[in-house]
């Protein structure tokens, strides 16, 4: 994209994201996905994940902008059939630019190696924040809808078969619910269509690893899903 189409680009997500603003500042229920992209066929033309980074560019769009080392964009193949989606980047993923990298990273890659039996690299990884927020801290609502746009391509351009939501932030965004995790854990929700499993974020295990057992249950779920036609 050219500079001008990016300058064009970001005004138009800008404008919509206002036109969707009620009198008191809070985003209007949106009765259906976003008009997606149409291709010469008629077919919906899924986005490049390249382009959607493109477009996030060296964002300054909320307050996390200046604290950050790097965007962590989430990696992992963009054909996934397997999704995750964890909260935010910490120290370790800030200073590599890379999603779940740290202790909680590693725990997750047993998740995916030893109890999905699947490799790291045949999944995508992404978080609701792109940006660390200080000493780690809970996303804020504002950090969430200025980077929530960015989240929602990404999953429309993978259209995997299965999303884990990792802990009570990703879960609840993908269920657009407020109920705690521990009861959405495990139960079958949807994004657009596609199955949603929430379960504990590996973080939490780290410090409760009694409830790696649930953590589990949750799996087999999800690897029944994924074998599902
Ligand atoms: N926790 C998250 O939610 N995401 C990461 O990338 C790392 C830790």
């Amino acid at each position: 994209m050219s500079e001008r189409e990016v300058i064009l680009a970001d005004l138009a997500e800008r404008a919509r994201f206002y036109a969707a603003l009620t009198d008191v500042g809070v985003p209007r229920a949106r009765a259906r996905p976003e008009t997606p992209v149409v291709s010469a066929a008629g077919a919906p033309a899924p986005e490049d994940l390249a382009a959607i980074r493109d477009f996030i560019g060296d964002c300054q769009r909320c307050k996390l902008a200046g604290g950050r080392k790097n965007i962590v964009f989430g990696q992992g193949n963009p054909h996934a059939a397997l999704m995750f989606v964890g909260e935010a980047p910490g120290a370790d993923e800030d200073e590599q630019g890379l999603a779940f990298v740290g202790r909680a990273g590693q725990l997750l890659t047993d998740i995916i190696e030893k109890g999905l039996k699947m490799r790291r690299a045949d999944v995508y990884i992404a978080n609701i924040l792109k940006c660390r927020p200080p000493q780690n801290r809970n996303p804020e609502p504002d950090e969430i809808l200025s980077c929530q746009p960015f989240l929602e391509r990404q999953i429309r351009a993978i259209r995997p078969k299965v999303i884990v939501g990792l802990g009570k932030f990703a879960g609840q965004w993908l269920l657009k619910t407020a109920e705690p995790i521990s009861r959405i854990r495990g139960r079958l929700g949807r994004f657009e269509g596609i199955a949603v499993i929430p379960t504990y974020h590996p973080a939490f295990l780290l410090r409760n690893p009694g409830a790696k057992k649930e953590v589990w249950e949750d799996i087999k779920v999800v690897r029944d899903l994924l074998s599902a036609d």
